[in-house]
């Protein structure tokens, strides 16, 4: 069940990768872009497609990570399509995206282009492999169906949180935790005012 209104969505804050430690993880679909990850990410995913690849799966890298001003563009331009209320549950605020860790992947499958970051992934082979192996590679959905932060589900969006700095970040505790999660509900109530 969820406590908090149905309009209010709470993405959590997330601390920003150093874009000179990150690696190249792949390239996008079209060839076009390379997408880079922290290299504990980078690494970690090898091992988990390798792991698809031997069962017929082909995972595909379809973003990971993405620098603080573009998910400000990005933001804003899916709040003029969605409306304030709705843009914010497929997209988070700059400074509040797992996707600025580098450590969140969007993953397809590369046999069905046209399950690519939408709810479609979910009928594709490579989410279904994901969700009985992922954990095994330290990867965990970020946003399962009905969250309690009013974030849209989204089965193509997974993080590695194998590390002991990725682990903090995703699950905050103690002290760190508070601060954590008052300033992503001190962002979420700005966001509806
Ligand atoms: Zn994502």
């Amino acid at each position: 069940m969820r406590l908090i209104p149905r309009h209010l969505v709470v993405h959590r804050w997330c601390p920003a990768a150093d874009p000179a430690s990150l690696e190249p993880i792949g390239p996008s679909r079209d060839g076009i872009l390379t997408h880079l990850a922290r290299p504990e990410t980078v690494a970690a995913f090898r091992k988990i497609a390798d792991a698809a690849r031997r069962e017929g799966i082909e995972l595909q890298v379809i973003w990971s990570y993405r620098d603080p001003e573009l998910q400000r563009r990005q933001f804003e331009e899916a709040r003029q399509k969605h409306g304030r209320r709705h843009g914010i549950r497929w997209l988070a605020p700059p400074g509040f995206s797992e996707h600025q860790t580098g450590w969140a992947l969007d993953i397809g499958d590369a046999s069905d282009a046209e399950a690519d970051d939408n709810p479609l992934f979910e009928r594709t082979p490579a989410f279904r492999w994901l969700k009985e192996h992922a954990a095994g590679f330290g990867f965990e959905l970020s946003f399962p169906p009905g969250n309690w932060q009013g974030v849209a589900y989204e089965p193509w969006h997974w993080r590695f949180s194998g590390t002991e700095s990725a682990r903090r970040a995703f699950h905050p505790a103690g002290r760190c935790a508070w601060s954590v999660w008052a300033r992503s509900w001190l962002e979420a109530l700005r966001q509806i005012i």
